[in-house]
Order: C-alpha cells, then sequence, then structure tokens
C-alpha cells in the first residue's frame, strides 16, 4: 500500500492544509477541485483542455459506467485510464448516492440495494462486495467506500443508513483486492452532530487510507453543513486525506478548506455551462441576457482562462443562441479553470501563511453562496 499511495502534509495556517497525494498516476497536490466525469467524459471538453486547465484529478461514477458500457467492458479495454485516454489521477465515487437518489426506483436491506436501472429498466444489485469489484474493473487510483445516504432531516432512517454505512465499509475493505488503488471511508450521519461523531470515530478506527464526509450539500443549510465539517474535523486523523463529496460552489471551497477538507467534487461547473451561467467572483451571470449582446468584454475581465483571453460575452451568447456546441465548451473552461483557481490560490497561500488575508477576496462569494 505504502508503495503506491502516500499523503504528506507541507503547510498548516489554522485547520487548513496543504499537502500532496502520491499515486499510481501521478501527484494530486491539495487542496483540489476534481471536475467530473460521468460518462467517463467530462461533459464537453476533451482531456487535452482538461490538461491546460491544470487539472489534476477527475471523478467518474460507477453507477453510470457499470450500466453503461459495463465495467468488464472498459476493464478488458484496459481499464479506465486507457479507455478515456486521462493519463492523471481518477477518483471513482462507489455508485451509492446514484443508486439511493433513484427512490422508488430501488430497495435497500441489510446486505445491499436493489434497484431498477434509469436507461431501460431492467433490474440490478449493488453490495458493498459488487461496488468494490466494479471499482476495480474501472481501475481509478481512488475508490469509494459503497454508503448509503440518507435524506438530511430524517433522524431515524439516517441512523439506520449510517449504522449499514459502518457495515458495509468493513465489508468492502474485506473486499478489496488490488493495491494500487487507494480505498477511502465514508462519514455519514446527516446534519445530527451525536451521529456524526459516533460514524467518524467508527469509520477512522478501520484503517482506512482516506476518509470522505458524505450525505452533506443535499438540501441542509450552509450553517448547519459548516457545524458538521468542523465537528467531523477534530475527529478524522489528520495525516489521512479529507474529500467533501459532491460539494464545489467557490463559496463551498473556500468554507470546505478553512474547516480542514483537501478534496472537492462538482458537477456544478459543467452543468452550469451547459445552461448559460458563468462564474464570476461576484456571483453567476446569465450569459443569454441580452446585455451581453453587443459585450466586447470577456466573462471575467483579467480572468486567465483560455476563454477570456480570447472570447467576448457577445460571441459566447451568439453560440447559445445559435445553440452551437462551442458554448458549453467555452463556458465550462472558464467555469472549471475558476474552481481549479481558487484551489491553487488557497494552496499556495496557506504555503506563504496567508490564507486568511486571501479570505477577503473572496468575501462576495461566501455572502452569495456562489
Ligand atoms: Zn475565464
Amino acid at each position: 500500500m505504502m508503495d503506491y499511495f502516500s499523503f504528506e502534509v507541507i503547510a498548516r495556517q489554522g485547520r487548513a492544509r496543504a499537502g500532496i497525494i502520491h499515486t499510481p498516476h501521478g501527484d494530486i497536490p491539495t487542496p483540489i477541485f476534481a471536475p467530473v466525469g460521468t460518462q467517463a467524459t467530462v461533459k464537453s471538453l476533451t482531456p487535452a483542455q482538461l490538461y491546460e486547465l491544470d487539472a489534476k484529478l477527475i471523478l467518474s461514477n460507477t453507477y453510470h459506467l457499470y450500466l453503461r458500457p459495463g465495467d468488464e467492458l472498459v476493464a478488458s479495454l484496459g481499464g479506465l485510464h486507457r479507455f478515456m485516454s486521462w493519463d492523471r489521477p481518477i477518483l471513482t465515487d462507489s455508485g451509492g448516492f446514484q443508486v439511493f437518489s433513484l427512490n422508488e426506483m430501488r430497495k435497500v436491506d441489510d446486505d445491499g440495494v436493489t434497484f431498477k436501472s434509469h436507461i431501460d429498466g431492467s433490474t440490478h444489485r449493488f453490495t458493498p462486495e459488487k461496488a468494490i469489484s466494479i471499482q476495480e474493473n474501472l481501475g481509478a487510483d481512488i475508490i469509494m467506500a459503497f454508503d448509503e445516504c440518507a435524506p438530511p432531516y430524517d433522524r431515524p432512517y439516517i441512523e439506520k443508513a449510517m449504522l449499514r454505512t459502518h457495515q458495509w465499509a468493513e465489508r468492502c475493505l474485506k473486499a478489496k483486492t488490488r493495491p494500487d488503488q487507494a480505498l477511502y471511508g465514508i462519514v455519514q450521519g446527516g446534519i445530527y452532530p451525536d451521529l456524526r461523531q459516533r460514524s467518524a470515530e467508527v469509520i477512522a478506527s478501520l484503517g482506512f487510507p482516506g476518509h470522505a464526509i458524505g450525505g452533506l450539500s443535499v438540501g441542509e443549510t450552509k450553517d448547519e453543513m459548516h457545524k458538521i465539517l468542523e465537528l467531523v474535523d477534530t475527529i478524522l486523523p489528520e495525516n489521512k486525506p479529507r474529500y467533501l463529496m459532491g460539494v464545489g460552489t467557490p463559496g463551498d471551497l473556500v468554507n470546505g478548506i478553512q474547516r480542514g477538507i483537501d478534496i472537492f467534487d462538482c458537477v456544478l461547473p459543467t452543468r452550469l455551462a451547459r445552461h448559460q451561467a458563468a462564474m464570476t467572483p461576484t456571483g453567476r451571470i446569465n450569459l443569454l441576457n441580452a446585455s451581453n449582446a453587443r459585450d466586447e468584454h470577456p466573462i471575467v475581465t483579467g480572468c486567465t482562462c483560455y476563454t477570456c483571453q480570447h472570447f467576448s460575452r457577445a460571441y459566447i451568447r451568439h453560440l447559445f443562441v445559435a445553440r452551437e456546441m462551442l458554448s458549453a465548451t467555452l463556458v465550462s473552461i472558464h467555469n472549471i479553470h475558476i474552481l481549479l483557481k481558487i484551489a491553487r490560490d488557497i494552496r499556495q497561500a496557506i504555503i506563504e501563511g496567508r490564507f486568511s488575508e486571501l479570505h477577503s477576496d473572496y468575501e462576495l462569494m461566501l455572502e452569495t453562496g456562489e
């Protein structure tokens, strides 16, 4: 294990840390934002464009790739890195979040979950062992334990799901066979401090090389999320990476890093891009607005991304009006650049001991929550 993966913290400021995760496909500097490639593609971008953005880690979805094209097919074609032609680190989720999002289309028991495919209605079953086997076929560097994600305010259900998640975490550890993958455990427990504390203690005791905090950004308030992060931060071992799953507005990054988080992922930058929305330091803007029709300025003046260096708001608006595919590509480049840059800038600030000064730069983002 130590041959393939290690984590070093190179600087700290308050609870924030700057570090490096060493993986078989290269180093991941932390804190880091991971763009999401649900179907083994970050929507509308080529790997070359992601390299140019200096993305170091991307996420792919076990549930989606299991259904289509199938994890065994991906394995027979050399694994996910080769299949999608991405030679930097990949993280796969366990499929738990997607399966539990299916609501009426799934049935859970203590052993696993039976669900119907959203594509053709066919019946499938995930167990902890199956989730590991699929992720071993896909071959990502960081893989996730199978967990049950419950709605944020249903305490009896959350407690039950948490206990199941703990049993499943142990089964995932036993099922894992590949030494070149790091399996992270997931803390659940909703917004309830006592449950989160118990969950963090149990998961931390199992000896995972990294830990994730699941079940947040699912409808709770920002304040509730921050309190849980602060609590969990005091329990999880400091010498292992922490990953806040599915969270990734600019404000969330700043707030999460401040509370000891190292890894973030979110579909937000590419999803917003497909809906004409761009991230800016003062919040989101809609590029379809008529006010952009003759605007020669870039999305953000001074932004160093390829899109802002070459294209006006007027041109990008025209692409959206004409329903041209390049529209999503250009705005995805900008939005991902914004999130990667926030993580990079904060990392440098932590190393130089000036994260608290940098904080005022992000005040507007923190206020708007965007
Ligand atoms: Zn830009």
